[in-house]
């Protein structure tokens, strides 16, 4: 489908770059005949990743999602648990959530940084919660708050400090969506640390893509067996098949990680050609009515996803309008999530949940064309047509 809607528009939002390397290194597993999940690029390039975001363990799965939802079950949620979630984000761990039969918990966005907002986060814990022997109990629901999922969304950081401490004040394990984050550091560490386990994902409009793929980090190595065991459908025996659990047919495959291994041989020219474009965008987009994309305080963006707010008194039409006239000139671009609390998918579970803010950036916010391969050329004909349709 990226491909029709990449071909539908000469400037695509965000589509893969690729290296050079991924032919040859798939050309190894041709003809090595190691084409499955067995194979040695698997293993290099779940290195590659763990020491980048500086961990010990790494599990390479089949999609984000799945290592989202291993990241669940490996840090003890159960069905009918809740796990307090961003409601600002891409549906995936929300879904995780689901998956493991239990109930997410939407917590709305700060204003500034877009990210969960630690304030809202500990209002509900001080507020609505029961916190007695080492339990936190939702009130409402009755129900056992077991997790907290926060999400580090467009390329930023979580406000790491707070929620963390937060987190530690309630017992409550962090499983860290830092999927749209790699390359981004908070006060100097990367993304990917801040949870008990981080989820990464290699989707083809990620930072680096395997095609489809998935990465668990941890530096808690019984955390990172259980999830390698449930990643491979929980075998104990491979002579007599032999299953201590219900697991999972999550690998990566040694085709995507080879083209993951190349990926990563330039993350870092990768980052930097994010942080360019994000540059010129806020140089050439500083005008009324459209507020650039901008660095929390100690936070370095990896810029994942260039997002800009429009508003509509100051800038003369309103986001949608002005995703479908720049859709006319042929660039594409995408408004920011509905927010999971308002998803016919999880309405019936979100309890009515109040979310203002990010109600008001899913209005606003729209996203531009920011692909690592993006041209000088074709950035300005994106920056001349916004300044153009200003109260045009
Ligand atoms: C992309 C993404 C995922 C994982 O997506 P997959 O398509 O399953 O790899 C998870 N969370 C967020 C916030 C994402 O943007």
């Amino acid at each position: 489908m990226s491909v029709t809607v990449a071909a539908a528009h000469s400037i695509p939002l965000c589509v893969p770059h690729m290296t050079g390397t991924e032919f040859k290194y798939l050309r190894e597993c041709i003809d090595t005949n190691f084409v499955s999940s067995v194979g040695p690029f698997v293993a290099r390039f779940e290195r590659q990743v763990a020491d980048y975001v500086d961990s010990r363990y790494a599990v390479a799965t089949v999609n984000g999602t799945a290592a989202l939802h291993l990241g669940l079950l490996v840090v003890g949620v159960e069905p009918d648990d809740e796990v307090i979630v961003s409601t600002l984000t891409f549906i995936a761990p929300v879904n995780a959530i689901r998956y493991v039969g239990a109930y997410p918990v939407f917590i709305d966005a700060d204003r500034h940084t877009w990210q969960l907002d630690p304030d809202r986060l500990a209002d509900f814990l001080r507020h609505e919660c029961d916190f007695s022997r080492g339990v936190l109990r939702n009130r409402r629901t009755g129900r056992r708050i077991r997790a907290l999922l926060p999400v580090n969304i467009v390329g930023h950081s979580v406000d790491w400090d707070s929620v963390g401490s937060i987190a530690r004040e309630y017992g409550l394990p962090i499983v860290e969506d830092a999927t749209e984050s790699l390359g981004a550091r908070y006060n100097g560490t990367p993304t990917g640390r801040f949870g008990s386990v981080a989820c990464f994902s290699f989707n083809g409009n990620k930072l680096i893509t395997t095609g489809g793929g998935g990465m668990l980090v941890t530096d808690d190595s019984a955390l990172g067996e259980r999830a390698r065991y449930l990643s491979t459908t929980a075998k104990d025996d491979d002579v007599e098949f032999i299953h201590g659990a219900v697991g999972y047919n999550y690998r990566l495959t040694n085709i995507q990680a080879a083209v993951g291994c190349a990926q990563m041989e330039h993350v870092d020219a990768f980052v930097s050609r994010k942080r360019e474009i994000a540059a010129r965008y806020a140089e050439a987009l500083s005008i009324p009515g459209i507020t650039p994309m901008r660095e929390p305080p100690g936070v370095q963006s990896a810029f994942w996803m260039y997002t800009v707010l429009v508003e509509e008194r100051e800038f003369g039409m309103d986001s949608r309008r002005l995703l479908a006239e720049l859709g006319q000139r042929s660039i594409q671009t995408r408004p920011l999530w509905q927010p999971a609390h308002m998803s016919p998918a999880h309405r019936d579970v979100s309890a009515g949940a109040r979310c203002p803010v990010a109600e008001w950036l899913n209005r606003t916010a729209l996203s531009l064309p920011c692909s690592v391969g993006l041209t000088a050329q074709d950035q300005e004909a994106v920056t001349s047509a916004i300044l153009q349709l200003r109260r045009g």
